[in-house]
């Protein structure tokens, strides 16, 4: 923790999770109740099919409970899609949008991850607003170019402290095992902050910043130990809450 923002943990089930995982769950509500996550604001993101069950586990607890996807439009003729009231009427306060793998495999564009941004504060939910380069962009020296890109077309306007974070993850760091140097994410931290302060103002200085890409207890200290990293988020590591809580113990 390097500033005066309370750090936050969230976890990325991706489309893992049945039922039975639900205990996973409730292990972390009851760690987060014990203060076993350290000071952390603890988030969870299951899959969409478990968000009204987990919310029965975690109401009235100190864990968090998000999404991973909404559509911009409140309801409609949308087969298998989810809007951000559902998502709230279903239990969650946070709702993830613009995930590399969403970006990649769903074609999603920087304007409609902002719509959904957007969509997400109306329905009085938090965004976490996912950006990152590709290894190809890193290695060709456009990674901050490229995420100032997807930050100023994907960040929903009159964003703030409280109803937006920012995830940078670098594609080839999610579920790889590997994660840039020190030095880079404290530079595309730096950027990202400038850019937050540019876009939002006063305000700009509190919107939390993760880091995500191959997180674990082993190297947690130390990613969130860097300048302007205010928390993680997490994909494989958040499954068990074993892993989870060791990682959310950096800011014990
Ligand atoms: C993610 O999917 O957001 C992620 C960071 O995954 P992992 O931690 O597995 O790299």
């Amino acid at each position: 923790m390097t500033r005066d923002v309370r750090p936050f943990v969230a976890g990325n089930w991706k489309m893992n999770g049945l039922s039975g995982s639900l205990v996973e769950i409730e292990a972390l509500r009851r760690a987060a109740d014990a203060g076993e996550a350290g000071v952390a604001e603890l988030v969870v993101c299951p899959p969409a099919t478990l968000l009204a069950q987990a919310a029965w586990k975690i109401k009235g607890g100190k864990l968090g409970l998000g999404a991973q996807d909404c559509h911009p439009e409140a309801s409609g003729a949308f087969t298998g899609d989810i809007s951000a009231p559902m998502l709230k009427d279903a239990g969650a306060a946070y709702v993830i949008v613009g995930h590399s793998e969403r970006r990649t495999l769903h074609h999603e564009t920087d304007a409609l991850v902002r719509a959904k941004a957007e969509a997400a504060l109306r329905a009085g939910l938090t965004a976490i607003v996912c950006v990152g380069e590709t290894r190809a962009e890193r290695e060709t020296g456009e990674a901050i170019a490229v995420v100032t890109r997807q930050l100023k077309g994907s960040l929903p306007p009159g964003g703030a402290p409280e109803t937006v974070v920012v995830a940078y993850e670098p594609v080839w760091a999610i579920g790889t095992g590997l994660t840039p140097t020190a030095i880079d994410v404290a530079e595309m931290h730096g950027a990202i902050r400038a850019l937050l302060d540019d876009i939002y103002g006063d305000s700009g200085a509190k919107i939390r910043i993760l880091y995500g890409g191959s997180v674990k207890p082993a190297n947690a200290k130390e990613l969130l130990g860097i300048d302007n990293v205010d928390g993680a988020l997490v994909g494989g590591a958040s499954l068990q809450a074993t892993d989870f809580l060791a990682i959310a113990a950096a800011y014990r």
